[in-house]
């Protein structure tokens, strides 16, 4: 499994559609500064359904939405779709391809698909649990996670052993039934 595809419309800085397309191999972002690179970072993030508006370097949810510039207008929405080549199957959908957006209007409204299906935050958390990727996962490592995961407390720690030995799915639906 490896991203394939980043494509992100009106999300902080990038107003005009864009795509970035990934190998399965290693790729660099480089520019000047302010030019983008850790927005890219930060519509991952996102559209793995990241609310913490603090991990993506925002005051309020509606701030990742294009705010306008000079000589252009600001934009309605914030959409970001990020594709995954699942032909070993590693993420537990019956898809070769998966494809999961994330889509914010000013107004607060909100949907997330996964391949074109509206869905809960839920199943989105759910898909990638135990992967490493969804937002509690460690594939993105953000500026000072490293310092935190040093000298953190050991519970917080633990989560992290939890996700990596693949059995974040089980805590929670026991905790779920739990609470049932
Ligand atoms: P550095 O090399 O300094 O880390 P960078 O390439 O990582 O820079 P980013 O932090 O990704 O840069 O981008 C910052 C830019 O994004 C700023 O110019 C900021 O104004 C712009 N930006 C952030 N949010 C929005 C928004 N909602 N609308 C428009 N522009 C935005
Ligand atoms: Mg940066």
């Amino acid at each position: 499994m490896y991203l394939k595809n980043i494509e992100i419309h009106g999300f902080k800085s990038f107003a005009n559609k864009i795509n970035f397309q990934f190998h399965n191999g290693i790729t660099g972002i480089v520019g000047p500064n302010g030019s983008g690179k850790s927005n890219v970072a930060d519509a991952v993030r996102w559209v793995l359904g990241e609310q913490k508006t603090k991990q993506l370097r925002s005051s309020k949810m509606e701030d990742v939405i294009f705010a306008g510039t000079e000589n252009r207008k600001p934009m309605g929405y914030a959409y970001v779709a990020i594709t995954f080549d699942n032909a070993d199957h590693k993420l537990n959908i019956d898809y070769d391809e998966v494809t999961v957006s994330r889509r914010l209007f000013r107004s607060g409204e909100s949907e997330y698909m996964i391949n074109g299906t509206q869905v809960r935050l839920k199943d989105v958390n759910e898909l990638f649990y135990d992967t490493g990727i969804g937002k509690e996962g460690y594939s993105i490592i953000g500026q000072g996670q490293i310092d935190r995961i040093l000298s953190g407390k050991p519970e917080e720690r633990r989560e992290l052993f939890d996700e990596a030995a693949g059995i974040v799915k089980f805590k929670r639906r026991k905790n779920d039934a739990m609470k049932k």
